[in-house]
């Protein structure tokens, strides 16, 4: 790989009452005309009174998203072209921040991340997830010049979001195994940069799951980091790569699939069990005790049934999970397992 330029968000702020560095950081890129992205309910929260700060000093348009869409990016899109937008601000959740990411890259200017809740990676990545006609797309975007996570603001959001965040950070820890699986087995090109900053916050939270607490802040700073990092790894590599793995494949295949009521990172948390099962079975650096028990610690559902899903469709998605994305060498693709062994698999990690 040659010597090349990796952009990452380098404005970034953790903690309680940061959204108070929103003008502080909007400064720094010398932009004066400024759009903001949210939504009717985090307007009336918090949205509105930035709007009026921000309007003191910049102009400023204010957008409503109202679907997680391509089509809802583009009808922004045109709707502030005319404009000479300088930067894009995204308040809100995983909807607002992924059509966000793709204006700002349509428009090319930079984009600011104040996430309000911590529920996946996206927070940071160069990536944003939509559902076009009932299947799950991904679209590759700048990654965010700034993120700015409020922890009094993210506390706030319903805890079975900071579950899910939990879920999708805990992924990269077999994530980074099938990254390097692939690295030994098919001489695929591995980033221990990328690898590292991807893995060390997840075995952090691991750890510590005896005392993991996803009331205290402190815990949740812990989390909104990780996500944060893992965010910043996609971009340094520019793919999911280190933190999208066989446990990705599994929560793909749910969504192709349209079953259960999972979020993204209870479905990757629970497919992080399976895959861990099968490090531990068939190469011995697994412990799927260990990732189930930090799950059940912090209230993240650890069986399937917990987010609707029966065990055929558990096994139907395995099924599926193998023939999706093949390029992204994982342990489906190195162990090949059966339908019997999936069904072993998920008896004896109790997900169903
Ligand atoms: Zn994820």
């Amino acid at each position: 790989m040659a010597f090349r330029t990796v952009p990452i968000p380098l404005e970034v702020y953790i903690k309680k009452g940061a959204i108070k560095n929103v003008r502080k950081v909007v400064e720094k890129f010398g932009s004066r005309n400024l759009v903001l992205l949210t939504d009717e309910v985090v307007y009336k929260i918090v949205g509105g009174k930035l709007e009026t700060e921000l309007a003191e000093y910049y102009s400023i348009n204010k957008f409503f998203v109202n679907r997680a869409s391509m089509d809802e990016a583009k009808k922004i899109v045109m709707e502030i072209s005319f404009s000479d937008v300088e930067l894009v601000i995204g308040l809100g959740g995983g909807k607002v921040i992924d059509v966000s990411k793709v204006v700002s890259t349509e428009l090319n200017v930079p984009f600011i991340s104040i996430p309000t809740t911590a529920s996946h990676d996206g927070i940071a990545s160069p990536v944003a997830s939509f559902k076009e006609n009932g299947k799950p797309i991904s679209i590759t975007t700048n990654p965010p010049a700034a993120v700015i996570a409020d922890i009094e603001i993210i506390k706030n959001a319903p805890i079975r979001l900071l579950r899910s965040g939990y879920g999708d950070l805990i992924s990269n820890i077999t994530a980074v195994k099938d990254w390097q699986l692939a690295r030994d087995k098919i001489g695929e090109s591995y980033s221990e940069v990328a690898a590292s900053i991807a893995i060390i916050p997840a075995e952090l939270v691991i750890s510590e799951a005896k005392n993991f607490d996803l009331l205290d802040d402190a815990y949740i700073t812990k989390l909104v980091r990780g996500l944060i990092m893992s965010g910043v790894s996609i971009s340094i590599v520019g793919s999911s790569r280190p933190a999208s793995g066989a446990e990705h494949k599994f929560s793909h295949s749910i969504d192709y699939l349209g079953y259960g009521n999972g979020l993204h990172g209870e479905q990757v948390g629970i497919g992080t069990i399976i895959m861990e099962y099968f490090y531990e079975k068939a190469y011995g650096n697994g412990d799927f005790c260990l990732v189930r028990g930090s799950l059940r610690k912090i209230g993240a559902p650890t069986a399937a049934a917990e987010i609707g899903l029966t065990k055929e469709q558990v096994i139907e998605a395995l099924m599926y999970a193998k023939k999706i994305r093949r390029k992204r060498y994982t342990i489906l693709e190195d162990l090949n397992p059966t339908k019997a062994e999936f069904e072993k698999a998920v008896e004896e990690t109790k997900v169903a």
